[in-house]
């Protein structure tokens, strides 16, 4: 007998399960499709750090179970490390299993089906909408065709469903290397344990070890005596590779048994132009949901599983899921977070090109408070608060290009910002036209600062 669903998801990672969640309390039948075991899903290799406002935002109050430990804030240093600024704001370091285990027990105790040590394989379709997946258990012969009136892609940075959607499909859009940082970690237990700075989530600047990203120290217990410390470059044809550098440059200062340890890659760039296209949904990293400066994803992803979710709810009630009934999905994310992290991609592309004389000597000269940069994580205004608030500083201190590129880093970051929240499609026909022009934007943009995109990615 075909097996058949309301919807089913690919991915069982934090965004689709939370999509999943949303769904089955609902009422719809729901099918999670995960290549993982189910005793590994939420092993992903991370920094574990989330901001506690993501929790709340989205009305849930996780088990305590899941948090090894708590932050105060967001410390980041120079490369020096003899400057450094504090980020106010609650965090928490996550238990990433028992994240996982928790989200995946909310979705089956609510009557969701999973599908675990199973890969998607290929997708049909039928009158210009997916009609079934096609799915393989792991190590098994034989394929099964499952059947659903919507779909979710919740697989992650290198999306499965995605790239086997027709290319006229606004879904299938293939990004830049460049979009991406490589990143690899470890968690340890040390030999000595930290004997401050435990209290913050650590980031550390410096182009040497981590170019065209950040080596982080993030404490995951409150003795300093676990930690998770990785390091993300950008990806592309300079062939940066963050294992190597880990093992030149962090793992001589950090000795103690390895608990856990791995590599991934994290969409640090603006979001898709839609997530939403015929009866197919996109969410988390398979969206490009990620903040494009910090690289945080887990509460963005989750924030974009639930708002597509709730407007694929919706038009499943009203008989008919495509792009115009669940278009809402989209101004609900660019207005909330999209438009945000769409301007954080202007700024990320010209940190990327900054030098570690340039960081050193912003924070050595407090250019920046940890107010401000706080603000920038929550409403992307760093940029104008500096032009305005300490430009005739940065030109007595002897940099005036410095804020002459921080004027075009501002405008673009207020331009994209307005195509992203004001100017942003009220319908789905208007799309391609505001692709085009958003694209513009950003290759102007590229050539103004001299960023080479370099190649697209293969997939
Ligand atoms: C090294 C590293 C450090 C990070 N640190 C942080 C951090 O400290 N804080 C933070 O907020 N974010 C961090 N991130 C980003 C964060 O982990 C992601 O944004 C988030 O986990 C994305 O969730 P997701 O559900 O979209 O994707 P994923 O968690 O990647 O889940 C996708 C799931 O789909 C499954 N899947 C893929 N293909 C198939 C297929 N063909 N068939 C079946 N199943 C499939 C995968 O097995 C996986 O379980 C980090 C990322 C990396 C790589």
């Amino acid at each position: 007998m075909a097996e058949k669903y309301d919807v089913v998801i690919i991915g069982a990672g934090v965004a689709g399960l939370t999509a999943a969640y949303d769904l089955v309390a609902r009422g719809f039948k729901v099918a999670v499709i995960e290549s993982k075991p189910r005793n590994r899903i939420g092993d992903k290799t991370c920094g574990d750090a989330i901001g506690t406002h993501h929790f709340s935002e989205l009305g849930w109050k996780p088990p305590s179970s899941i948090i090894d430990h708590e932050y105060s804030g967001v410390k980041i240093y120079s490369p020096s490390e003899k400057y450094g600024v504090v980020v106010p704001g609650e965090g928490v370091s996550v238990n990433r299993v028992k994240f996982g285990q928790w989200l995946l027990s909310r979705v089956l105790d609510h009557g969701g089906i999973l599908y675990d040590s199973h890969v998607l394989v290929d997708v049909a379709l039928k009158n210009s909408r997916v009609e079934k997946i096609i799915v393989k258990k792991v190590g098994e012969p034989g394929l099964r065709e499952i059947y659903a009136e919507a779909f979710i892609d919740a697989s992650g940075a290198k999306p499965s469903l995605r790239p086997k959607l027709p290319s006229e499909w606004p879904l299938a859009e293939r990004p830049y290397m460049t979009d991406f940082n490589i990143a690899y970690r470890e968690v340890i237990e040390l030999e000595k344990p930290l004997d401050s700075d435990i209290e913050y989530a650590i980031i550390y600047l410096n182009t040497e070890v981590a170019p065209g990203g950040y080596w982080w120290l993030f404490p995951k217990d409150p003795e300093g005596r676990i930690i998770n410390v990785g390091l993300g470059v950008v990806w592309g044809p300079q062939g940066y590779n963050p294992r190597h550098n880990y093992n030149k440059y962090l793992k001589p200062r950090f000795k103690g048994k390895l608990l856990h340890a791995g590599g991934g890659i994290v969409p640090t760039r603006r979001p898709m132009p839609t997530l939403v296209w015929r009866n197919v949904g996109v969410v988390g990293d398979a969206a490009y949901t990620v903040n494009p400066v910090h690289g945080g994803g887990i509460g963005s992803s989750m924030l974009s599983a639930s708002i597509v979710a709730r407007n694929m709810a919706n038009a499943l009630e009203a008989g008919r899921v495509d792009e115009t009934t669940m278009w809402k999905a989209n101004k609900e994310y660019m207005a909330v977070y999209g438009a945000k992290q769409a301007s954080l991609d202007i700024l990320r592309m010209y940190l990327q090109k900054l030098a570690n004389d340039d960081f050193e000597w912003i924070l050595k000269n407090k250019i920046v408070d940890g107010a401000s940069i706080y603000d920038l994580g929550t409403k992307g205004s760093l940029v104008e608060e500096i032009v305005r608030g300490v430009g005739k500083l940065i030109r007595l201190l002897g940099r005036p290009s410095l804020l002459n590129q921080l004027r075009i880093v501002r405008s673009y970051m207020n331009k994209v910002k307005t195509l992203y929240l004001d100017e942003y499609p009220e319908t789905p026909d208007k799309l391609h036209e505001w692709i085009l022009k958003t694209e513009s934007v950003f290759n102007e943009y590229r050539v103004e600062i001299g960023y080479d995109p370099g190649p697209r990615v293969r997939w």
